[in-house]
C-alpha cells in the first residue's frame, strides 16, 4: 500500500462513522480507511441528556472506539484512537502521536468529521477516557438528587430535553425554564436583516410554531415553570465570589440556594442550574490551516462537500472535505443532516478515485424533529414537501424515539466490527 491510498476520516463520530460505513462496501481494494478520533470511545449525544440525570444510563451511550468494532475482520482499515489532529497539510495531517512510525500520515483525500463542542454533561470533555465521561454524567445524576429548584437557561431541544429527564425521574422538583424566544424551542424566524448568506446555510431554520406550541402545553402539564422573552444574567465565573447567595456561572449544583437574575430584573432561586446555550464548531484545525476556509465559525464547502476558500493557494482546497456539525453545509445540525451529508461524501470519494463526476449535495427538504421530554412524553413534527407538517404527540414520540433514544436503531447498528455491540435499552 502506498501512502497515497489512505482516505483519513478526521473525527469518529455520527459523520465520521457514517462515512467510514458507506465506504466499506464501495471503496476499491486499493484504497484503506483511517479513522482518526482524539477520544478513545465513542459517545451517544442524542441520548447524553437521560444518561446525565438516569443512573445507568451512562453505561449505555458509550462504546470503545477500536478496530474490531468498527471494521469487519479481516479489514485493512483502521481506528487510530485515542489521537488527535494536531495540523492539516495540503497531502497529509499531523497526529498528536505517532501511527505506523510517524506523527505524519500521508493521503488520498482527508474528510474533517471534527463535529462540536458543548460542555459535560452534554458532551465529553477533548481530553478525557471513557471512565472519566461516566464519572462525569454520574455525578451530574448525584448532584441532581440533592436539587430542590433547578434552573435551566435556554428552551432549545436540550434544555427542554433535560427538563423532562428531570421531571421523570424527580416528581416534585421545581423545574423552570427560562427563554428569549415567544415559546420553547425556535418558533421565531431570523429578522431579515440578520439572515446575510453566510448565516443561510448556518442556522437552523425556525421551528414550526405548533410544535412549539404542543411543547409548551406539555411542559406546562408536567409542571415546569416557563419564563419567554427574558434572559438570564450569566455571570462571567470568577466575577462573583461562590459565597456570595447571588449565582456566580457556575453549572450543576450549588453550594446553597442562589438568586438568578434575569434581564427584566426578575430574580429565581435555584440550587442547580443547567446552560444549554448551544454549539461552537471544532473547526480550529482548519482556521490554522486557511482561515478563509472558515465562515460563520464552520468550515466552507462547496456543493460537493469539497472544502472551499477564498485564497487560491488554500492546503485544504484540493483534498479535503468536510461533513457533519463542522460543516458549512446546508442543513440543520443533527445527527440526521450528518449522515447524508456523510453518505454523501462517500459517493463523491468513490467517484474520485474512478475519475467520474461528482455529485452534488442535496439534504433534501424532508425535515422531522422529534423531541422527547423524557420517556413517556414528548412531541415532534414532520414536514414532507409539498404535502404539508404534522404534528406528532406523546405516543408517537416516545415509541419512535423517547423510549430508547435511538441506541437501538441509531447507534448499536453503526457498529459494523467483528467484536459485536450489544447495549440493553
Ligand atoms: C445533548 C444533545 C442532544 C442531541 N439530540 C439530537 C437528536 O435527538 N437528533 C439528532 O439528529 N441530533 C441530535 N443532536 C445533534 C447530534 O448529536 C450532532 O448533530 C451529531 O453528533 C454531529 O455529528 P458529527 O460527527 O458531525 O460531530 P460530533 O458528534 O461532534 O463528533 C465529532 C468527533 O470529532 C472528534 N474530533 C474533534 N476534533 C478532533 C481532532 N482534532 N482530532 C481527532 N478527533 C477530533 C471528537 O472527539 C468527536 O468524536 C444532539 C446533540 C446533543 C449535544
Amino acid at each position: 500500500m502506498t501512502s497515497s491510498q489512505n482516505v483519513i476520516i478526521v473525527g469518529g463520530s455520527y459523520a465520521g462513522h457514517t462515512l467510514a460505513n458507506s465506504l466499506i462496501p464501495t471503496l476499491p481494494k486499493s484504497h484503506r480507511i483511517l479513522l482518526v478520533d482524539a477520544l478513545e470511545f465513542s459517545f451517544f449525544p442524542i441520548a447524553s441528556l437521560r444518561a446525565a440525570v438516569v443512573p445507568g444510563w451512562e453505561e449505555k451511550i458509550t462504546v470503545p472506539l477500536t478496530t474490531d468494532r468498527v471494521f469487519p475482520k479481516g479489514s485493512k482499515h483502521q481506528v487510530i484512537a485515542p489521537n488527535k489532529v494536531l495540523e492539516l497539510r495540503e497531502n497529509s495531517i499531523i497526529l498528536e502521536h505517532p501511527f505506523e512510525g510517524s506523527a505524519e500520515v500521508p493521503f488520498f483525500k482527508c474528510v474533517l468529521a471534527t463535529g462540536s463542542t458543548q460542555p459535560s454533561p452534554m458532551r465529553p470533555s477533548g481530553e478525557w477516557s471513557e471512565q472519566e465521561y461516566h464519572n462525569a454524567l454520574k455525578k451530574n445524576q448525584e448532584e441532581l438528587s440533592k436539587a430542590q429548584n433547578v434552573v435551566i437557561v435556554g428552551g432549545g431541544t436540550v434544555g427542554v430535553e433535560f427538563a423532562g429527564e428531570v421531571r421523570a425521574r424527580f416528581p416534585k422538583v421545581s423545574i423552570t425554564i427560562v427563554h428569549t424566544d415567544t415559546s420553547l424551542l425556535s418558533p421565531t424566524p431570523l429578522k431579515s436583516e440578520t439572515k446575510t448568506k453566510q448565516t443561510a446555510t448556518y442556522t437552523s431554520p425556525p421551528t414550526y410554531p405548533k410544535l412549539s406550541i404542543a411543547l409548551e402545553k406539555l411542559a406546562r402539564k408536567l409542571n415546569i415553570n416557563l419564563i419567554f422573552h427574558d434572559r438570564v444574567a450569566v455571570p462571567k465565573l470568577g466575577s462573583i465570589s461562590p459565597d456570595s447567595s447571588d449565582w456566580d456561572g457556575s453549572f450543576g449544583l450549588q453550594s446553597a440556594e442562589k438568586v438568578v437574575s434575569l434581564e427584566s430584573g426578575k430574580t429565581l432561586k435555584a440550587d442547580y442550574v443547567f446552560l444549554s446555550t448551544g454549539n461552537t464548531p471544532n473547526s480550529s484545525i482548519a482556521k490554522n490551516a486557511d482561515v478563509e476556509a472558515i465562515t460563520s465559525g464552520l468550515v466552507a464547502v462547496d456543493e460537493y462537500l469539497r472544502v472551499s476558500s477564498s485564497n487560491a493557494q488554500s492546503p485544504l482546497v484540493k483534498n479535503y472535505y468536510a461533513i457533519g456539525d463542522v460543516s458549512a453545509s446546508p442543513g440543520m445540525k443533527t445527527g440526521w443532516t450528518a449522515m447524508l451529508s456523510a453518505k454523501a461524501a462517500a459517493v463523491n470519494l468513490v467517484n474520485e478515485i474512478a475519475k467520474k463526476p461528482l455529485v452534488k449535495y442535496d439534504p433534501g427538504r424532508f425535515t422531522g424533529l422529534f423531541v422527547p421530554v423524557g420517556p413517556e412524553y414528548g412531541a415532534g413534527s414532520i414536514t414532507i414537501p409539498y404535502m404539508g407538517t404534522w404534528i406528532a404527540g406523546s405516543g408517537m414520540v416516545k415509541m419512535a424515539k423517547g423510549k430508547t433514544l435511538l441506541i437501538d436503531k441509531g447507534y448499536v447498528p453503526m457498529w459494523m466490527g467483528e467484536t459485536k455491540v450489544d447495549i440493553k435499552v
